[in-house]
């Protein structure tokens, strides 16, 4: 995946005229978790209204507590495939572990690797296998070295299709939930030929401050953002406090927009 072996840049071509990669700026919003048909409508009918292509959304939960919601499953999966092709919208969603694949493979457009699995070489010697793409996201302490290792374990099975993601590592800073190292999107950009897109939700974790810090990942060169929004974030089952309303998502999906052109 290194530059050195490829110059011209990976672009990952969803269909539909969905394409992920340099030149263009790709906006992925949507609820962490994935709560009901209703909730995905409203999303869906959000996402439309504003042009955004890829929603995001949890199924399967990695949570901190076995008792916090863990996510709807396969059910929900379809439901939010059903909803979701209906409108030519494509879905990314966590894929936890390697005998979920095989379910999962037709109702997802790009299989999400979270932090806590992002050394989980097993399953990403099968995503490798898989032949869909795959956003692999940077681990909790990980280095940028070991996500690019990480990746390399996807790409040396046979999967090109991948997408590099900060979300923010483990400090010992408690003002916020991780702090957001944008240095690494340059960085990697320069070392690798992948996309690279920034989580500012999970990066900083305070809803009041995602607009601030996508918008400088805009201008360190990510070639796009994923963030979570919820038609009622404190009523969310997971990640509430991170999580725009409506209002604030269609304003950040204007300003990253404006902010891309003057990049
Ligand atoms: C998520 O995207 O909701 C998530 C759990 O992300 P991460 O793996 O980065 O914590
Ligand atoms: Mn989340």
């Amino acid at each position: 995946i290194s530059r050195k072996w490829k110059v011209e840049p990976t672009r990952i071509d969803l269909g539909e005229g969905v394409v992920i990669g340099e030149g263009q700026f790709s906006i992925m919003a949507g609820p962490c978790s994935i709560e009901s048909e209703k909730q995905i409508e409203l999303v869906v009918q959000h996402l439309v209204e504003n042009n955004v292509k890829i929603m995001r959304g949890g199924v399967f939960k990695p949570r901190s507590s076995p008792y916090a919601f863990r996510g709807l499953g396969l059910d929900g999966l379809q439901m939010f495939h059903r909803l979701c092709r209906e409108n030519g919208i494509k879905i990314i969603t966590e894929v936890m572990q390697v005998s979920q694949i095989k379910d999962m493979v037709e109702f997802v457009d790009v299989f999400q690797v979270g932090a806590r699995n992002s050394q989980n070489f097993n399953l990403l010697d099968a995503l490798g296998e898989a032949q869909k793409p795959v956003l692999l996201k940077r681990g909790i302490s990980g280095t940028l070295e070991e996500l690019l290792q990480a990746a390399e374990y996807i790409f040396s099975n046979g999967n090109e299709k991948i997408i590099l993601c900060e979300r923010g590592i483990r400090s010992y800073e408690n003002a916020y939930r991780n702090v957001l190292d944008l240095n690494a999107v340059p960085v990697l950009k320069a070392k690798t030929h992948l996309p690279v897109i920034v989580d500012p939700s999970h990066g900083i974790g305070l809803r009041d401050f995602v607009e601030e810090m996508s918008l400088a990942a805009v201008m360190a060169g990510a070639d796009g953002v994923i963030y979570e929004t919820h038609q009622k974030p404190e009523e969310a089952f997971s990640d509430g406090q991170q999580t725009l309303n409506f209002k604030e998502s269609e304003r950040l999906i204007k300003r990253m927009l404006q902010t891309y052109v003057l990049r």
